[in-house]
């Protein structure tokens, strides 16, 4: 069979046997190793976050690492193997920001571009959470801070973003609604 294209960065080896792969389809993602025959794929990796909302304003963590490097990002981060969404939303928020959170619904689930060498699709799954406390940097976050619903910066790190927070504060006056 003719490879359409070539294997993912990251991927031109088996992971079983350390082969050769050749790719099945055109985004390189659907691979076949040549010598042990078995058929590998290129998955999205996951990840979770919290839109974090307090009086109306919005929480937004300035990114001190590549990529985005000096953009305006929502607190999350990948998730770990044995990890749930919720779990992990909730990690994150605490490394990055020093911050409890509680959630208060699913905002919904995205697909980005990770960009880098090494061509990643991120899916991350998008929590709404109230503080319980000041949040504060952590180690891969500079300056930490509140952004009201049309003050959010242009330099936001991730295509999802805008529309995720957008949403969050659509989803924070339903849930308003129907408890008040
Ligand atoms: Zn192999």
């Amino acid at each position: 069979m003719s490879s359409s294209s070539a294997p993912r960065f990251g991927h031109q080896f088996c992971r079983f046997c350390g082969g050769p792969t050749e790719a099945l389809n055109s985004t390189g993602t659907h691979l076949h190793c040549t010598d042990c025959g078995r058929d590998l794929y290129v998955n999205s990796k996951p990840c979770a976050e919290t839109v974090i909302i307090r009086d109306g304003r919005v929480l937004l963590l300035r990114r001190t690492i590549e990529p985005y490097n000096g953009y305006w990002d929502i607190p999350g981060g990948y998730l770990e193997e044995d990890e749930l969404p919720e779990a992990g939303a909730i990690r994150e928020a605490y490394e990055e920001a020093n911050l409890d959170i509680e959630l208060k619904g699913l905002i919904g689930i995205t697909l980005d571009d990770y960009p880098g060498q090494e061509k990643l699709t991120v899916l991350t799954v998008s929590y709404l959470a109230a503080p319980l406390g000041e949040p504060r940097s952590g180690d891969e976050t500079g300056e930490v801070r509140y952004f009201a619903e049309d003050e959010i910066p242009e330099n936001l790190a991730f295509g999802h973003a805008r529309e995720t927070i957008r949403e969050a504060f659509a989803l924070l006056r339903r849930l308003d609604g129907s408890t008040g």
